[in-house]
C-alpha cells in the first residue's frame, strides 16, 4: 500500500502494521518491506515510501474479503487528507491511498528501477489480482516488484495514539544503538544529532537502520527495553531499499565550464554535458563545488530533476586545472600582461618589462576522493560512504 499519510498524522508503515495486527488467524505473515521511490514524484507522500508484506494462506478468498472490509473501514477514510511537506513552496496533494494484492509474488527489476527515476503511471505496471483506491496503487505495486536482491533493514516502532509532543527515547540506549556494529545513519555527526526519531508529526517513535536483520532486531530490543523509552503499540523490522544506491545510474564525468552560486546559497556547476546542482545543505559538496574552476574534471552521481539538472549525491574531483597567472610588476604590484607571442610581459602602468612566464598557485581541493552530503541531508536511498559494506562495488 501507499499514500496513506497526511497532515493529521499517520504513516504508511503504521497503516500496514495495524492491518497485519488485524489479519484473520488463517493468514501467516512473511517479510514486510519499506520501499523508497522517486523523490521528485509529483504526488509523493512525506517520506516517499511504499510498503508491502508477504501473506500466506490456504484461503485466499477469505483473505480478500478481509482486505475489502479493512480497506473500506480503515484505509479509505484516510483519503483526501492534505499531506505535510517540508518544503513550503511545494504543491500540496491530498492523500490518495492505494492498495494492491498479487496472488503470486512478482519481481521486475526493470520497472522497479524506472519507478526510482521517473514518474510512472498505472499503465506502466503489471495488473494486480485485486486493487483498491487511487494513486497509491503505483507505489504499492512498485513495492511488490522490488526484487530485494540488495537490501538493508529498518526496525520501526510506533507511539501509542495518546502520545504527542516530544518523543521519549532512552539516551543511553540511543548511544548504544549508534555504536553497534551494523547499524547506520543513527546520527548526524556534523550536527551531533540523533537521526533515530523522525521530525514532525508522525506516529513513528523511531526507525533504526541496519545492514542485517539480526542487528536490526537486536537494536530494536535495546531501545524498547530501555527504562526511559516511552511505550509503543508495536514494532516491525522492514526489508528496505534504503542505502542501496538503486536510484542512481552510472557516474557522469564532465569538464567544468563555470560555477554559479545562486542567491539562496545553492551552487550550479555548468559542465560540458550537464548542469549539476549542489545544495547549500550538502556540506563539503557545496564548499568544494564553489571552488571549482573552468577546466576541472569531476565525476558525479545524482538524480536528474524534472528541470534536467542533476542533483549531486556523490562527487569526486578527477583532475584540477592548474591555476596560472602572470607575475606582478615589482614596482606597482599590478599583474603584468603579455605583449604578444615571444614579446615578453609588460606592466601597463609603468612600462616595466620582463621575460614571458606564468606563476602557478597550487590548488588545495581533494582529488580522487568521493564526497556525499552529511547524513541529515542525504536521500534515504543513498548509500553512506563511511560504513556501507559493499560501497566499493557500487561506486
Ligand atoms: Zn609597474
Amino acid at each position: 500500500m501507499d499514500d496513506t499519510d497526511s497532515l493529521q498524522g499517520g504513516c504508511t508503515t503504521e497503516t500496514l502494521f495495524r492491518l497485519i495486527q488485524a489479519l484473520p488467524e488463517h493468514v501467516t505473515v512473511g517479510p514486510a518491506r519499506l520501499v523508497r521511490l522517486w523523490p521528485f514524484a509529483q504526488q509523493r507522500t512525506r517520506g516517499n515510501a511504499a510498503v508491502a508484506v508477504e501473506l500466506n494462506t490456504e484461503d485466499e478468498q477469505g483473505l480478500l474479503v478481509f482486505l475489502e472490509h479493512y480497506w473500506r473501514n480503515c484505509i479509505l477514510p484516510l483519503r483526501g487528507m492534505v499531506q505535510t511537506s517540508q518544503h513550503n513552496d511545494r504543491e500540496q496533494f491530498p492523500s490518495d491511498p492505494g492498495m494492491v494484492w498479487f496472488s503470486e509474488s512478482v519481481n521486475d527489476y526493470t520497472i522497479y528501477r524506472e519507478g526510482l527515476r521517473r514518474e510512472l503511471s498505472l499503465q506502466n505496471l503489471p495488473t494486480p489480482t485485486k486493487s483498491w483506491g487511487g494513486h497509491g496503487q503505483i507505489g504499492a505495486t512498485l513495492a511488490i516488484l522490488w526484487p530485494a536482491e540488495e537490501l538493508t533493514f529498518e526496525a520501526i516502532a510506533w507511539r501509542e495514539p495518546s502520545a504527542n509532543g516530544l518523543r521519549q527515547l532512552d539516551k543511553r540506549a540511543i548511544e548504544h544503538v549508534d555504536e553497534m556494529e551494523g547499524t547506520f545513519l543513527c546520527r548526524d555527526d556534523r550536527l551531533g544529532e540523533s537521526l533515530l526519531a523522525p521530525r514532525g508529526v508522525s506516529p513513528v517513535l523511531f526507525g533504526i537502520r541496519a545492514w542485517t536483520r539480526d542487528v536490526a532486531m537486536e537494536a530494536l530490543e535495546v531501545l524498547l527495553d530501555a527504562p526511559n523509552t516511552e511505550p509503543v503499540i508495536g514494532s516491525l523490522v522492514f526489508e528496505t531499499n534504503q542505502a542501496t544506491n538503486d536510484h542512481l545510474g552510472h557516474s557522469i564525468v564532465g569538464r567544468v565550464d563555470r560555477v554559479e552560486v545562486l542567491r539562496g546559497g545553492h551552487t550550479v556547476i555548468h559542465a560540458s554535458e550537464q548542469r549539476f546542482l549542489a545544495f547549500k545543505e550538502s556540506g563539503q559538496i557545496a564548499t568544494i563545488s564553489q571552488q571549482l574552476r573552468e577546466g576541472d574534471v569531476v565525476e558525479w552521481k545524482g538524480l536528474m530533476a524534472p528541470d534536467q539538472s542533476i542533483h549531486i549525491e556523490f562527487m569526486k574531483i578527477q583532475q584540477l586545472a592548474p591555476h596560472k597567472h602572470r607575475p606582478a610588476c615589482p614596482t606597482c604590484d599590478k599583474s603584468m600582461s603579455s605583449m604578444g607571442k615571444d614579446q615578453g610581459l609588460r606592466c601597463k602602468k609603468c612600462g616595466h618589462k620582463t621575460d614571458d612566464c606564468w606563476i602557478e598557485t597550487p590548488r588545495l581541493l581533494p582529488v580522487n576522493q568521493w564526497f556525499q552530503p552529511p547524513a541529515s541531508s542525504r536521500r534515504h536511498l543513498a548509500k553512506p560512504l563511511d560504513n556501507a559494506p559493499s560501497i566499493q562495488n557500487n561506486l
